[in-house]
């Protein structure tokens, strides 16, 4: 496995059954709302719907629990595909 995770949050299996893992940090007292994040994932994960809408590949663990792409490009490149598909230019 990765080293730490950023954001205490990490999916401990892709397939089923999908296990999310979070690192309980009591002294803090807001373990609600870390503990939503990994139920969000994991219900997003047992619908398969925790991949790249641009690229198809797993979204990675720290992602946010309604993150749609793993990464600024994909993001951007989908946008930008929208975009291009918008405005009627199909080359
Ligand atoms: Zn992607």
């Amino acid at each position: 496995m990765p080293g730490p995770n950023p954001h205490e949050l990490w999916i401990e299996s892709h397939e089923p059954p999908y296990q999310v893992c979070l690192q309980a940090y009591f002294w803090t007292g807001n373990n609600g709302n870390r503990q939503a994040r990994a139920v969000a994932v994991l219900r997003r994960l047992a619908r398969r719907d925790w991949f790249c809408r641009w690229c198809g590949q797993d979204l990675p663990d720290w992602r946010r629990a309604d993150a749609r792409y793993c990464c600024e490009g994909c993001r951007k490149r989908a946008a930008r595909d929208r975009r291009i598909g918008r405005e009627g230019g199909g080359r």
